[in-house]
């Protein structure tokens, strides 16, 4: 290493994700990895065929930048079916995963100087991206054990300089599902200060019990001023794909379009009409998942919770978060750093997804359950077998 490193300083602080750097402690230690999300188990086999089928047929070079014309219409029929969304192609474009639709959305725009106001615990490439951007992240925190955030700290959050509210239900890490009441909050601020708002939604299908999804912009007058972004990878299990799309009024899906032109272009020529038709065709699949996630928490929930540890029940998502206060831990990375040398299970420290390290999330953790039952029941089994009290 040099004295001075040779990066460009928009890189300061957001070098690595913290989920790469978990997956290879997990692979130096020998760990389960209950960290990074993603699931064992790939999505539908018709699904995969359909991809063969279209690499055959020799769709094998560039999409449309917007994303190929079966998979607009396919997103359209489903915002339709499940939200009564009435979009046109010019309300959608496909995108590199969320990621590149998060990307997209901010570095079309923000301009520097611009406030983005966030609910921590955030994704971390939301911290990236802003950074990216020249924003100015204003974090409104969730907190446990609920996770609700405050109305007057997202009032207070808000200023002259404020350009958009960047949103996550189902939201990762916490599992929190903002009901309607909270979404109302957000659009009542957003109405009054005339702000864009960008919702991630990628757990759209993931919700539990009786939590159901309220997407963002099908609350009254929302629509006009919303960037909504979703997975396929999330949905149907092909993380790894990396096909997700953003929804909106034509002007906003423009702009995250003109960014997202210089970055990839277009992405994944024979996975979109796969996609396609699992959206039309495979929502069992995301319905089943749903049952076996909630199977798969519930477990997990109760297995930390008879281990001793304060566990926050999420809503949605892939994620349950605990406190490891109650095993007399104080700092959540120097407590995953000995999980994984000692249990030989990772999870991932949420305080990395806080503003300040030290405050709210210091001794929350997040375990991932989107794992087999098998893998579940090994790190259960690990846990138990060591004693990780301070
Ligand atoms: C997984 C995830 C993403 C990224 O989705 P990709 O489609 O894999 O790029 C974005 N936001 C949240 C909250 C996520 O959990």
């Amino acid at each position: 290493m040099t004295e001075h490193s040779r990066a460009a300083r928009r890189l300061d602080g957001v070098g690595s994700t913290i989920f790469a750097e978990m997956s290879a402690l997990a692979v130096r230690t020998g760990s389960v990895n209950l960290g990074q999300g993603f699931p064992d188990k790939s999505g539908p086999d018709t699904v995969i065929e359909a991809v063969y089928d279209a690499m055959r047929a020799g769709r094998n070079q560039y999409p449309p930048g917007r994303g190929t014309p079966e998979l607009v219409d396919a997103v359209i029929r489903h915002q339709q079916r499940h939200y009564g969304l009435g979009l046109a192609p010019e309300n959608v474009v496909v995108t590199t995963g969320a990621t590149e639709a998060i990307a997209g959305a901010l570095l079309g725009l923000v301009d520097p100087g611009d406030e983005v106001v966030v609910w921590e615990p955030y994704y971390d490439s939301y911290r990236a991206m802003i950074q990216f951007a020249g924003g100015v992240r204003r974090p409104v925190t969730l907190r446990a054990p609920d996770y609700r955030f405050a109305a007057d700290e997202l009032e207070a959050a808000v200023t002259d300089r404020t350009k958009l509210l960047l949103l996550n239900t189902p939201h990762n890490p916490t599992g929190h599902v903002f009901d309607r009441a909270e979404l109302e909050t957000v659009a009542d601020v957003a109405r009054r200060h005339d702000l864009v708002v960008v919702t991630d939604e990628v757990y759209e299908h993931l919700t539990f019990d009786d939590h159901e999804h309220v997407p963002f912009a099908t609350l009254p007058g929302m629509f006009e001023r919303t960037v909504t972004i979703s997975s396929s990878g999330k949905t149907f299990s092909f993380t790894g794909w990396k096909i997700g799309w953003a929804t909106g009024p034509a002007d906003l899906v423009a702009a995250v379009e003109g960014a997202k032109n210089w970055l990839s272009y277009s992405s994944g020529a024979p996975f979109q009409p796969a996609i396609a038709q699992a959206l039309d065709h495979e929502a069992a699949f995301h319905e089943q998942l749903r049952e076996d996630l909630q199977k798969k928490r519930d477990y997990l929930c109760d297995a930390l919770a008879a281990l001793g540890l304060d566990v926050h029940v999420p809503q949605g998502t892939y994620f349950v978060t605990t406190d490891v206060s109650s095993w007399g831990h104080a700092d959540g990375k120097a407590f995953c750093a000995a999980l994984a040398e000692r249990a030989r299970v990772v999870a991932i420290p949420n305080q990395v997804f806080y503003e300040d390290e030290s405050s709210e999330g210091r001794h929350l953790i997040r375990w991932a359950f989107c794992k087999e039952q098998d893998v579940l029941e090994e790190g259960v089994r690990r846990l138990r077998g060591v004693d990780l009290r301070a």
